[in-house]
């Protein structure tokens, strides 16, 4: 069965209008995006190294709100050579932080006709609870498979034992939240996990690569078949990241080497033209990256429906 857009009559679906899903083939390999739904956060956030004028210009040419706004937050579902692969798993539930629009995608999952007994593994771009906390909603462990194995960088798990929020600018509560859910995860999940350093080959053509930055085990994962090619870049990418890739988001745990890993990796996405998708960029988060001296510019593609 391939992954696509249209619904499913008679299964059971979500009874919501808000676009939640977006199916494409790289290759050999189906893709499908999925929305875990929005995220408020503070806009200070977007850039706690800049000028606050420059930051209240970038948000007024965007259309965007002065103190708030929405942040995407999209999973990847990727199918090749007989594997579900899943990229990330969304927030979940966190009562204490008042986020009730996201934490959807088991929702949306099962309104796309996915059985998460049918997915065989699971990369994580990191460990931070928007991206595991989907695992840890009551009742998914119960419906995911024994054998399911869960892809992680060695360096990843090892940061997580002794946190480091000294270049962090979070909003009140974030800290613990985040220190709280990766520890859960790493203690729920560990038999399942499968740690590598560098570079991994999940599933044919889908491959996972530590940058570092955003976190110390932060990875970005590649699929390429048939000449073509999309990468899934977890945080090393946010909105703001393509007009201004030297601002420090205030959830990397090192910003400096966050910016290094952004431009490198918006060069070489320049550089190849291949696609781009990433966590917190809206929905569905699909489109190319070009160049114009030091300024990046993020182009969507046209829906195909
Ligand atoms: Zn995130």
């Amino acid at each position: 069965m391939s992954l696509d857009n249209t619904s499913h009559p008679g299964r059971r679906s979500a009874d919501e209008l808000v676009p939640s899903r977006y199916a494409l083939k790289i290759g050999d390999i189906d893709v499908l995006v999925v929305s875990d739904g929005v995220l408020p956060l503070p806009t200070a956030m977007l850039g706690h190294n800049a000028d606050a004028a420059v930051r209240a210009a970038w948000l007024d040419e965007m259309f965007l709100p002065p103190d708030a706004f929405d942040w995407a937050l999209n999973v990847v579902l990727v199918r090749s050579g007989g594997q579900t692969v899943l990229l990330d798993a969304g927030l979940g539930l966190d009562p204490d932080l008042n986020l009730p629009r996201a934490g959807q995608l088991i929702k949306r999952l099962e309104g796309a006709g996915i059985d998460l007994g049918s997915v065989t593994d699971v990369v994580l771009t990191h460990m931070h609870m928007d991206h595991v906390g989907g695992l840890l909603v009551d009742g998914v462990k119960e419906k995911l498979r024994p054998d399911l194995r869960i892809h992680v960088a060695a360096a990843e798990v090892k940061f997580w034992e002794a946190p480091d929020f000294s270049h962090v600018s979070m909003p009140p509560g974030f800290p613990d939240a985040l220190r709280e859910t990766a520890k859960r995860f790493a203690k729920e999940y560990r038999s399942h996990l499968r740690l590598f350093d560098e570079e991994h080959e999940v599933a044919p053509g889908v491959v996972a690569r530590r940058t570092g930055g955003h976190t110390p085990g932060h990875c970005v994962i590649r699929m390429a078949s048939g000449g073509q090619g999309l990468t899934f870049a977890g945080d090393a990418v946010f909105a703001v990241g393509f007009d201004h890739p030297d601002w420090y988001n205030g959830f990397e745990h090192d910003p400096e080497e966050a910016a290094r890993v952004r431009v490198r990796l918006l060069r070489e996405l320049a550089a190849s033209g291949e696609l781009l998708v990433a966590t917190h960029l809206p929905f569905p988060s699909v489109g190319h990256v070009a160049v114009d001296g030091d300024h990046f510019r993020w182009v969507p593609v046209f829906w195909d429906y």
